[in-house]
């Protein structure tokens, strides 16, 4: 057997022709097929007698070809047909468009079958499975691997490679967990789980060797996440990055604001100053729902790191967000000293500010003393910005913040480097915001409503269009132009209306949403770029067109444009093409207004990946484990701070962390 490392595209035959196929599937040596992992079982361990069959049952034969026949039915559509006897009697088996049947099989051959029993009046199995008796069964009579598959790769190619591959001696496969650990933690023998995950004997083993690939993949993460941390730590050890904490001025800057700080906001930003004053570099996330008020938090560690003498740089997603947190970080800090700029793709102003506000254009400014550094929406930055600062030699306190709500698990499994501040706690007062899926009939009674709302309580109203691709592109821009026209011209005849998508020049942008702030407008039709971050208290109503297209943690998002004042906000949706998994999905807005339910509720329904952007890294070395397995993910992080200080001990275990630590690094 060819080395498990061996590239598959290097190998002849069927495999260097399978090798692109296969690449999609994320198999690119030899020894990922074996890591190819079950996405389920079928459950052919029944083995019956053809006499005693009943319709409906799911089941294995065992008997001999009677007759096989390839027939055409129509054009471009042919029936297969076999006739199998045991000793008890025969059945028909019947397979559509697989002409090779008939060549692979021959009368008198003895096989062994699987489907399902179906009366057509008379019993048959319709596309079974079948192989060859004689040999090891592994299609039929047991329980069988079903495999994620690709165009020209079917789960039975798989399972027949990948048996092979296991019949090998595996010794090859050396544990990468340290014995102590194996041993400490009852895990079973990384090739006898290979064996079992593939081909199991029973729904039991198969928990077994799920726990255990499960271990390796969360064991992996979490030491290389520490590694990083710790790596991190010590490169910023001995660097004046340990500010001093100045509670009297802190003090003095909270007392200032026009509110009082949610208990939540008091103990993030003791926690985060904690940070900034220890010797270790700050590395937080600051996870808050919509509206927690994360915004303020940040700005007295900036208001520190000012005290301190060091500069910060607070990074938006977008310009209008930077805009706006150019002008509250202005309002909150500059009575106390602090010059702030603002430097995004158009504009620019002082650079030697001591807290410049930005888009990602800030990642070209080179800074005399940063010592702060904000991140604000995670799911669109992160760990890559982190590492273009860190290549430019700047180390800063990074704190990233975001509205998407991770569940505590996710977090400590994806980002075991990162500490975990969470507002968990909304500004008393706020109101929930009623929201309906509005069915299409009640469409123009909505929009009578909506007038109402205007005409007696001046209320402010977002309409949302969807993407109607995949960005902000010109087809979007054209839809939300014209759905702005038949609004303004139809609709909303005596009203005033305003347009807004990411196609507008920046300058124009800030002047739409100033004057909608300002009142100039009623009814603000926008492209989903105001889904993060705008703040219009005077907003109390937001209807978003093509709601299905959401994910409901950006529709949350969307919903917290509105309600920022004392009144009742009100959230409409409106779905083109409800099906009964939308509507349900959709309907799950309605019930709740807590940000972490609708993002687990999304999290069941759509899988972590589409929701958490940049923790896609970590995506392909979760194949097996399970983010809500609480108890795993604790027990393999005491296990990786086991070893976490004699890594070098066990080579290979520090060659599968740093691989996995490498792909972190942006490419850029
Ligand atoms: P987010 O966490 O979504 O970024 P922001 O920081 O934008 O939230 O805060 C939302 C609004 O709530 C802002 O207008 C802010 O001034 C206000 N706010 C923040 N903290 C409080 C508080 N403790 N009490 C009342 N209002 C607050
Ligand atoms: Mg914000």
């Amino acid at each position: 057997m060819p080395s498990l490392d061996t590239k598959i595209e290097t190998l002849g035959g069927v495999y260097k022709r399978f090798s692109r196929p296969l690449e999609k599937l994320g198999i690119v040596r030899l020894e990922d097929l074996l890591y190819h992992i079950p996405s389920r079982y079928e459950d052919f361990s029944i083995i019956s007698k053809i006499g005693d069959l009943q319709p409906g049952e799911v089941v294995t034969i065992r008997g001999k070809v009677l007759s096989i026949n390839n027939r055409y039915a129509r054009r471009g559509f042919t029936i297969q047909k076999a006739k199998v006897e045991d000793d008890s009697g025969t059945i028909e088996l019947v397979w559509f468009n697989q002409p090779y049947i008939a060549k692979n099989l021959a009368e008198g051959d003895e096989i062994s079958v699987s489907g399902k029993v179906e009366a057509k009046p008379k019993l048959q199995i319709t596309n079974p499975d079948y192989e060859l008796s004689g040999s090891e069964f592994i299609h039929t009579g047991r329980l069988v691997p079903v495999y994620p598959e690709t165009r020209g790769i079917s789960s039975k190619w798989l399972r027949k490679e990948i048996y092979k591959l296991l019949k090998n001696d595996l010794s090859e496969i050396a544990d990468f967990i340290p014995e102590k650990i194996l041993s400490e933690y009852k895990l079973l023998p990384i090739n006898q789980s290979l064996r079992t995950i593939h081909f199991p004997d029973n729904i039991d083993e198969i928990f077994q060797a799920k726990h255990r690939l499960s271990f390796n993949e969360l064991f992996l993460l979490q030491l290389s996440s520490n590694l990083r941390r710790r790596e991190w730590e010590k490169e910023l050890s001995g660097s004046a990055f340990d500010l001093k904490s100045n509670k009297e001025k802190i003090d003095k800057f909270i007392k200032s604001l026009p509110f009082k700080l949610t208990t939540a906001q008091t103990r993030s930003t003791d926690e985060i100053l904690k940070d900034l004053t220890s010797d270790k570099p700050m590395n937080r996330l600051l996870e808050g729902d919509v509206g927690s008020g994360k915004t303020v938090v940040a700005a007295a560690a900036a208001y520190l790191a000012y005290l301190n003498g060091f500069q910060s740089v607070f990074m938006a997603p977008t310009e209008i967000l930077a805009q706006q947190h150019y002008k509250t970080l202005s309002a909150f800090l500059s009575p106390f000293g602090v010059s702030i700029g603002i430097q995004t793709g158009s504009r620019k102003t002082e650079e030697k500010a001591d807290l410049l506000v930005g888009t990602h254009a800030v990642l070209n400014v080179d800074f005399q003393k940063l010592g702060f550094l904000v991140i604000d929406e995670q799911q669109r930055f992160g760990v890559e910005q982190r590492s273009i600062m860190r290549k430019k030699g700047k180390n800063p306190h990074v704190l990233t913040m975001t509205a998407t709500p991770i569940p505590r698990t996710v977090a400590l499994a994806m980002y075991g480097d990162l500490d975990l501040s969470v507002l968990d706690e909304m500004p008393i007062g706020r109101k929930e915001i009623k929201t309906w899926l509005v069915p299409s009939f009640k469409r123009e009674g909505a929009y009578e409503w909506i007038k109402t709302q205007i005409d007696q309580n001046k209320s402010q109203v977002f309409i949302v269009c969807p993407f109607i691709e995949e960005s902000e592109n010109a087809t979007t821009v054209k839809a939300a132009t014209k759905e702005f026209e038949r609004l303004q011209n139809n609709v909303f005849k005596k009203y005033r209306l305003a347009l807004l998508h990411g196609k507008l020049k920046s300058k124009d942008k800030e002047r739409v949403l100033n004057e909608f702030k300002e009142g100039k407008f009623d009814i603000l039709v926008a492209t989903p770029v105001v889904e993060v971050g705008i703040d219009v208290p005077n907003a109390d109503i937001i209807l978003i067109e093509g709601a299905e297209r959401f994910g409901l943690s950006q529709l949350h998002q969307l919903r917290g444009r509105v309600g920022r004042n004392d009144r009742q906000a009100y959230c409409l949706l409106f779905s083109e093409a409800p099906n009964p998994q939308t509507s349900q999905r959709l309907k799950y807005m309605e019930q709740t207004n807590i940000g972490s339910e609708l993002a687990e509720f999304d999290l069941k329904m759509r899988g972590p990946g589409q929701i958490y952007g940049t923790l896609q890294h970590g995506r392909k070395f979760l194949k097996v484990a399970d983010f809500s397995d609480f108890e795993l993910i604790q027990q393999t992080k005491e296990a990786a701070m086991k070893v976490i200080n004699e890594v070098n001990k066990y080579p290979l275990l520090l060659k599968k962390t740093n691989e996995l630590s490498s792909s972190y690094v942006s490419p850029d």
